[in-house]
């Protein structure tokens, strides 16, 4: 993997300011006075931080550093509000990143629904109650699921945890956003493994909350089962909820659609769901993308059940988004009603995902599918 571009004051922590404004021989509040324009204001130059010093602002810029709040390379917006940006890093790399405004779909009881069962709202304007932010990690993935368009890419490197901040920031700015005021979720299930980035994952999410003022319980964190870091997780004081991408219910079919299932197996992956410290009334979301044919059939449904029985959580179900790149269909919607009536039936409590952003490929599992859409703003 390529490294990633050094320099960019967006991602340093309060201490880290601080060791830099000492360093510099400045007094140590300037350092909170970096941390509110960047975190706060998101600000994207160093020359607008009115609180510090002509000299010092030049002073930074001339030992290297800037804010490092990526561009807005594209936005594209769909027929049901969301849009979904092209977000370029200094180095050129360029991830996808999804705005997802709600309408007035309501309050979701523990807020674990971050981006599910959506009330499509007619224009996708002002009319949001809360809005989710799909977020990315990794410059394309390793992960090889084979359900997913950002697989085809394979990995190029980590986000930084200013990267991973600095895709939110830019949007945050765009749509003239400001948490807390306005609820926002994020969910981290944009392109990439967050779990094969876990440190700057995790110090993106202590900026997120201290910096940007998002409360972790309204952050969901999907992985497509790393078990080690699954355990670590469950270890932080501060993270936001977990997510599972099961997508299936036996272990050959699961290697077959998630060849990553040869190292940790549904028997290991289940145990560390089933062993995941939860905290007062939350849940654990396992997700599951139905293939036509594949695992959408009844027996899979009885079986997905017997998997998860017993573990505080509910499943999402997801019907493919189509494409031409990839080796399945989308079931009808009579097959996934089926599967849902099952597993409801069996005492699990489940959702059916609808598709935001069919339109411009900004649903999931569709990230970077393509850039060349005629109708960029
Ligand atoms: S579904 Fe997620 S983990 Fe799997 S290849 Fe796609 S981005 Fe990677």
């Amino acid at each position: 993997m390529q490294p990633a571009p050094p320099n960019s004051l967006l991602g340093l922590t309060s201490q880290e300011l601080t060791n830099l404004v000492l360093e510099s021989g400045q007094p140590a509040y300037r350092a909170q006075q970096l941390f509110d324009a960047l975190y706060r204001q998101r600000i994207d130059a160093i020359d607008q931080i009115s609180t510090l010093p002509t000299d010092y602002r030049l002073r930074l810029g001339e030992m290297g550093w800037q804010v490092g709040l990526p561009k807005i390379a594209g936005k594209f917006v769909s027929s049901d509000g969301t849009a979904r940006y092209l977000i370029e890093m200094a180095d050129g790399e360029t991830v996808e990143t999804v705005w997802m405004p709600e309408g007035d779909g309501g309050e979701s009881g523990d807020g674990s629904e971050a981006g599910d069962e959506i009330e499509t709202s007619s224009a996708g304007t002002a009319s949001w109650r809360r809005a989710t932010i799909c977020v990315s990690s990794q410059v394309g993935c390793a992960v090889n699921c084979r359900f997913c368009f950002t697989a085809l890419l394979g990995v190029k490197r980590n986000l930084t945890a200013g990267e991973i901040i600095g895709q939110i920031a830019a949007i945050l700015r765009d749509q003239r956003v400001q948490p807390p005021l306005q609820r926002v979720n994020l969910v981290f299930m944009g392109m990439g493994e967050p779990f094969l980035n876990y440190e700057n994952f995790m110090k993106s999410v202590g900026l997120l909350v201290e910096g940007i003022g998002i409360p972790e319980a309204r952050m969901t964190v999907s992985t497509a089962g790393i078990v080690p870091r699954i355990r670590d997780f469950g270890r932080e004081a501060v993270r936001p909820k977990l997510a599972i991408s099961l997508n299936a219910s036996n272990d050959s079919l699961r290697t077959e659609v998630m060849p990553l299932n040869r190292k940790w197996n549904l028997g290991e992956l289940m145990t560390a769901a089933r062993e995941f410290p939860l905290r007062t009334r939350e849940r654990l979301t396992f997700e599951y993308v139905l293939l036509e044919g594949v695992n959408d059939a009844a027996e899979h449904a009885r079986e997905l059940a017997d998997l998860v029985r017993g573990i505080r959580a509910k499943v999402n179900l997801i019907a493919l988004n189509p494409g031409a790149e990839l080796p399945y269909c989308t079931p009808a919607q009579e097959r996934v009603l089926e599967f849902q009536r099952i597993l409801v039936g069996a005492g699990i409590a489940t959702f059916i995902r609808r598709p935001r952003g069919r339109d411009i490929f900004a649903a999931c599992g569709q990230l970077k599918r393509t850039i060349e859409l005629p109708s960029a703003t």
